[in-house]
């Protein structure tokens, strides 16, 4: 069993120029020989192209993660992301940061059965510590939703860092935290602070988009010392082949016990599928 917690998908006619517009800002951040002529998406984000991608991959479900980047989409995205549950797929919601309705949003996320939501800082312009972030992750923890948010730098944007481990960090000083995933092994291309800050608290990590970036030493470090029923598979597909992302971790030389619970038993036991042990 193989379950993908960080992917994305959008729908049929905003798939490519979504993906186009992305890619663009890597390419202005990374330029233009980034990936040495390697593909930067490995499926059209579409839910066809994602389940072909899974087929292929050896994937049985994934998490789709959508993010609104104005509060005016907060409905419509959620409305797709309603119709995405299927056996393979299941979608989180979204709530922008600055949507006043924000309340009764996740309230009614809440009703409607979904099970978390994505937050992503840098495109919603909030910090993960900023009072408007944490009253929603304090709702999160009082419904019972999952939220798993962008964590670290992001490829595709200047600077800001808006959910930095220190910022994290903070975030856990008002919430408890083991409602929380924070993507990128808690902090792209900032894993030294992500052992500074993080490592041994409630917060879970994904491993998505980590596996060319990160000295294998120090992830497999950081997935010892955090506890592995604390880290989630993630691929962040289309940005990454789930496979690459299997292969990456069954490198680190694992326990089987340890690759069980970060690429199935963790994902049951968030969704609410299994027993807590
Ligand atoms: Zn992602």
């Amino acid at each position: 069993m193989l379950i993908d917690f960080h992917t994305h998908i959008f729908p049929e006619k905003l798939a490519e120029r979504s993906i186009a517009a992305l890619t663009a800002g890597i390419r202005r951040e990374q330029g233009d020989d980034y990936g040495s002529g390697k593909p930067l998406t490995f499926c059209l984000p579409t839910q066809q192209g994602l389940l072909e991608l899974m087929e292929r991959s050896g994937v049985d479900r994934s998490i789709c993660l959508p993010i609104a980047t104005k509060p005016s989409q907060d409905e419509s995205i959620n409305r797709f992301a309603e119709n995405i549950r299927g056996p393979k797929l299941y979608s989180f919601g979204t709530v922008h940061p600055a949507d006043p309705q924000w309340e009764q949003l996740l309230e009614s996320l809440a009703e409607r059965g979904f099970r978390g939501i994505k937050l992503h800082p840098e495109f919603q312009l909030s910090d993960i510590d900023s009072p408007e972030s944490l009253r929603i992750l304090k709702k999160c923890a009082a419904l019972g939703l999952l939220v798993i948010f962008h964590a670290g730098i992001d490829i595709g944007l200047p600077p800001s860092y808006r959910a930095t481990p220190e910022k994290i960090a903070h975030v856990l000083t008002e919430t408890e935290g083991s409602n929380l995933i924070a993507a990128h092994l808690g902090g792209w291309s900032q894993w030294d602070d992500v052992e500074r800050y993080l490592v041994g608290t409630p917060i879970l990590f994904d491993t998505a988009f980590i596996r060319d970036f990160i000295d294998p030493e120090q992830c497999l470090r950081i997935i010892r010392t955090h506890g592995a029923e604390k880290i989630v598979f993630g691929s962040d597909a289309p940005w990454e082949d789930p496979a690459d992302t299997l292969s990456f971790l069954q490198s680190l030389h694992l326990t089987a016990d340890e690759i069980a619970k970060i690429t199935y038993q963790n994902a049951q036991r968030l969704l609410g599928e299994t027993a807590k042990s």
